[in-house]
């Protein structure tokens, strides 16, 4: 899990429970994230998972050792958590949730004080701090204290609900079946859409780490049932969430699941009609879907790598209002630039109000791709070179070397080839307007990068 002087992936810390994540490392890492804020007031909350209350405890007397002061928010989806640091203006917080990762796992995420993800390099610093033991404990009488956080869950929810036409979504007496996981968007979801004039059915509510319903990741193969559902009741939507409600994917009232780039392309349009020029943030991986709405609705795509923590550092930065993720990550910025499930469900359903049609209406409307995935093995060691070779061969219409290789064609066709973080091979992504087209260029460039390292490996 951590090769060299590395603790943080490119969603926190993540290991299998008691195996590579124990509680006398969550204790050090507190200590290390204590060392790293030098005291203060931080947010500690949690998900589900069964593992969760045992490792918040050793992270929350890591951190007590050092002289942060905690926030208490106990068991709480990962947007609320965030919310809930920048609404009580605490110096940051520590969440402990492994996000869609199976029951087994579970992890550590600390946030800056506007409640984002701290930069890689914060997380370099509390590296340094753990692999070196710098930590700085506390005199006996200058030790943290614990005061919990009552209400986070009333004051979330009054806050997604200013950015809607609560009004115009209690007009229509939607029906929507929620997905909840197991897991934490028990907590808000329900509710929250009760409050704005929904009627809700809820599967998989009850709060269970071991995730009997379905697993945590929200694919379409997991949400068989969530489909089912909303056609046997006939209601308007279905939306799942994944095991900390940061992602959600929808269902229409067909019973169709959607993937995320067709939602956050359907809300990326409606921001862009009401306010038009702004800018998009994307990772590159998205589908050319999201560029041909903003190009239609006059807003500026801003390509990023692949990650939800560089999405919110890059809004951050230009200080943009929009961002989306393929995986049904939707980022608002006006509420908090980070993917919140519960802020996406409610403006989907503000979408469908103020158009006063269906999902799959408004889903149909939209430039139909088709995408067809692949993978090439290739050695560690000879990732960065096939990448420099690639980007000599692939010759699109428009480039983007942000992260691996993108190439979008005239045809309206695109090839992503990226390095895979955590496994040695190549993944290849292709769109196309015809499923041909997109087979073809899978094949066609896996026959490329195969070519480069043979010739590599020969040379
Ligand atoms: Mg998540």
């Amino acid at each position: 899990m951590m090769p060299n002087r590395r603790l943080f992936g490119t969603n926190g810390i993540r290991g299998l429970v008691n195996k590579e994540l124990t509680v006398e490392m969550a204790a050090a890492i507190g200590s290390a994230i204590g060392t790293f804020f030098k005291g203060g007031n931080l947010v500690v909350g949690y998900d589900a998972r069964t593992s969760s209350p045992m490792l918040a405890n050793a992270v929350i007397s890591g951190l007590i050792a050092t002289g942060c002061n905690i926030l208490f928010a106990g068991m709480a989806p990962t947007p609320t958590l965030q919310y809930t640091v920048k609404d009580c203006k605490a110096d940051g917080g520590v969440i402990i949730t492994a996000s869609h990762n199976p029951p087994e796992y579970n992890g550590i995420k600390v946030l800056w004080s506007d409640g984002i993800e701290i930069s890689r390099e914060q997380e370099i610093e509390i590296e340094n701090i753990f692999f070196d033991g710098k930590l700085s404990y506390a005199e006996w009488n200058s030790l943290g204290r614990i005061k919990p956080l009552p209400e986070i869950i009333d004051r979330y929810i009054e806050a997604v609900k200013r950015h809607v036409d609560t009004a115009k979504i209690a007009s229509k007496s939607f029906h929507v079946v929620v997905d909840a996981a197991n897991s934490v968007a028990s907590l808000t979801i329900p509710r929250l859409l009760r409050e704005i004039g929904c009627k809700v059915t809820t599967i998989n509510a009850n709060i269970d780490g071991t995730f009997p319903g379905r697993l945590p990741e929200p694919r379409p193969e997991n949400l068989k049932e969530l489909s089912l559902a909303v056609r046997a009741l006939g209601a308007d939507l279905g939306v799942a969430f994944d095991g900390d409600a940061d992602r959600s994917i929808f269902v229409d009232e067909q019973g169709e699941t959607h993937w995320g780039d067709k939602t956050f392309a359907l809300v990326a349009k409606h921001f862009l009609k009401e306010n038009p020029g702004e800018k998009i943030v994307t990772p590159v991986s998205s589908s050319t879907l999201i560029k041909d709405v903003a190009e239609a609705y006059g807003g500026e795509i801003v390509w990023t790598k692949v990650g939800s923590v560089v999405v919110s550092h890059t809004m951050k930065a230009l200080n943009a209002k929009l961002g989306g993720e393929e995986n049904g990550g939707i980022f608002y910025g006006p509420h908090l630039a980070v993917r919140d499930g519960g802020m996406a469900t409610a403006l989907i359903l503000d979408i469908m109000a103020k158009e006063g049609q269906p999902l799959s209406k408004m889903l149909e409307e939209l430039p139909k791709y088709f995408i067809e995935k692949g993978k090439v093995e290739c050695p560690e060691q000879l990732k960065d070179m096939v990448l420099e070779k690639l980007i000599e061969k692939v010759k699109g219409s428009n480039l983007s070397t942000i992260d691996g290789v993108k190439a979008w064609f005239e045809d309206k066709s695109s090839i992503l080839a990226r390095p895979s973080g955590t496994e040695p091979l190549y993944r290849l992504y292709a769109e196309a307007k015809t499923a041909e087209k997109a087979k073809k260029l899978i094949l066609e460039y896996e026959t490329i990068i195969k070519d480069i390292i043979d010739s590599l490996k020969s040379s």
